[in-house]
């Protein structure tokens, strides 16, 4: 499928990826998979499997996966796991907004896919999606930390295939644009 790149790129790397569009594609996008700082938004008792994860026995940081980024403005992944109460949503929301592009998310167990057991509860938001865009939903109450590293792959497959212009040129709105409300 033919990358189709917008008129106007932002900053040096839109500049490049106009010059010489697929080799820089291939070049970013490997870079880019293999070093995600996450960042953890450990909301409930899925963040327990999250930490379990990265342990020893799993080692997600093999996988170009670097844990416990020092905040939001350091992260490149938010995992959310646990449960999002429509009173935690607004910082959740707000802690999205901190980080810079590129920037992803996982939805990590079912409370953070879409309520889980508390799919009927007044005060649980049903789906983190509802507040921040999610780029890979991981099924389960909980999810074992194998089903993490699943999720992991997914999104770095994600990230190879992933168009220059929709990450680094004028089609999504800046950081700054979101920090600021405008958008
Ligand atoms: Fe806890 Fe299950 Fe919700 Fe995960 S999905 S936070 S294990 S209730």
């Amino acid at each position: 499928e033919p990358e189709v790149l917008p008129a106007e790129g932002r900053g040096r790397l839109g500049a490049l990826s106009r010059l010489a569009p697929e080799p820089m594609k291939v070049i970013l996008n490997w870079g880019r998979r293999y070093s995600l700082w996450v960042f953890n938004f450990g909301l409930a008792c899925c963040a327990i499997e999250f930490i379990a994860a990265s342990m020893a026995r799993h080692d997600f940081i093999r996988l170009g996966v670097i844990p416990f980024a020092p905040g939001p403005r350091q992260a490149d992944l938010m995992v959310v796991s646990g449960t999002v109460t429509d009173k935690m949503a607004p910082a959740v929301k707000r802690l999205y907004e901190q980080m810079p592009e590129p920037k992803y998310v996982i939805s990590f167990g079912a409370c953070s896919n879409c309520g889980g057991p508390y799919w009927d509860s007044y005060s649980v938001t049903k789906g983190v999606d509802q507040i921040i865009p999610v780029d890979v939903y991981v099924p389960g109450c909980p999810p074992r930390p194998e089903a993490l590293l699943q999720g992991i792959l997914k999104l770095q497959e994600k990230i190879a295939r992933e168009s220059l212009g929709e990450r680094y040129g004028a089609t999504r709105p800046s950081t700054a644009a979101l920090q600021s409300g405008l958008v």
